[in-house]
């Protein structure tokens, strides 16, 4: 990084752990997963002592009503907010898997203008006391997010930049918005960023692709409903006959608790005849949420196993998708490993 600058730390979302009984305090992690709906009165932030403590400068998603409140944590001259200002892009209403609709002050219903997904959007507490900060690095309009990538035009200190980049969905247009404050905070001129963000490679289950005998397969990561939906929004609601393995697994990495299925909405599958197995220690939790649904599914338990019958039934050239919880998608690249050459097996340890 050109320059001398201090520490950095930035908030696209927050994860919160535990079960609703359980303490009520995070156990969070930057990252741009959020947790489930039932867990989002639990906020004593620990986090936020972790930002008292450090000098960094912090970068927070202002379309996070939880992340933008750690603002109290940081100094005004600390702060910057990135965000989606495309008000094209948004619809007006909170749909399922929201986490976070309360007021972090006083708990009253946020008010949302308009929502990008999830709780993000831009909101205002009708008591007064909170509201959608303003930003700095923006999203000004999104071309396309969908399974065949994205591009899109970000706005900062009244310039414009058109960014392109193979990875699809909203999602990951808030972690290339994430990563273009920090770089631009640092010292990088923008429109390099905004270059390397097209040579950006998926990472560990982001939307990786393999081809294992002319099948061409995608690992995407699914831990929690505003993922979920986000994956099943960008690359399979408009789908029809696709091939699907859907493994969660409730081993510590994972999360114990699988509940946070029942708030995936699965039904945007149903009447589409895709071919959908069932897989993980949770297949039967998997099967019974999608029969609700109105999708059918078969089960098999070993995600291996599953993954060779995902290859049975996926011809040559066709695709077919791996929508997996952490410890199975482990399973599955061991799995694959045996058959394809994964360069990244064995460097992610957890
Ligand atoms: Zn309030």
């Amino acid at each position: 990084m050109p320059g001398s600058h201090g520490p950095v730390g930035y908030w696209t979302g927050v994860d919160v752990e535990g079960p609703p009984s359980g303490p009520p305090e995070y156990c969070g992690r930057a990252a741009a997963g959020l947790g489930s709906q039932r867990t989002r009165r639990c906020r004593r932030p620990g986090q936020g002592k972790a930002i008292q403590r450090t000098n960094a400068r912090v970068y927070l998603n202002a379309d996070d009503p939880t992340v933008a409140s750690l603002s109290r944590f940081v100094a005004p001259g600390r702060l910057v907010y990135f965000g989606l200002e495309s008000p094209a892009d948004g619809v007006a209403a909170l749909k399922t898997a929201v986490d976070s609709a309360h007021c972090p002050r006083c708990d009253a219903t946020l008010r949302f203008s308009r929502t990008f997904y999830s709780h993000l959007g831009h909101y205002q507490c009708p008591r007064g006391d909170f509201a959608r900060p303003g930003t700095t690095v923006a999203v000004s309009s999104i071309e396309r997010a969908d399974a065949a990538g994205s591009a899109f035009t970000v706005q900062t200190t009244g310039h414009c930049y058109r960014a392109e980049m193979s990875l699809g969905g909203v999602y990951n247009i808030y972690n290339a918005l994430a990563a273009l404050a920090v770089a631009r905070g640092v010292g990088v001129p923008i429109r390099t960023a905004v270059r390397s963000l097209e040579a950006a490679k998926p990472a560990f289950g982001r939307v990786e692709e393999v081809d294992w005998d002319g099948r061409l397969l995608q690992l995407i990561l699914v831990k929690n409903p505003a993922g979920f939906t986000q994956v099943l929004d960008t690359f399979l609601r408009s789908r029809t006959e696709m091939n699907i393995l859907i493994a969660v697994n409730d081993l510590e990495a994972d999360g114990r608790d699988v509940s946070w299925l029942w708030d995936v909405p699965f039904e945007c599958l149903a009447g589409r005849r895709h071919n959908i197995i069932a897989a993980g220690t949770r297949a039967g939790d998997v099967a019974v949420r999608l029969h609700y649904a109105e999708v059918e599914s078969t089960i098999i338990e070993s995600v291996p196993e599953s993954l060779e019958e995902l290859h049975r039934r996926t011809g040559p050239g066709e695709q077919g998708y791996l929508l997996t919880t952490y410890t199975a998608m482990l399973s599955a690249r061991r799995r694959l490993g045996q058959a394809v050459e994964m360069s990244t097996i064995g460097s992610v340890s957890r």
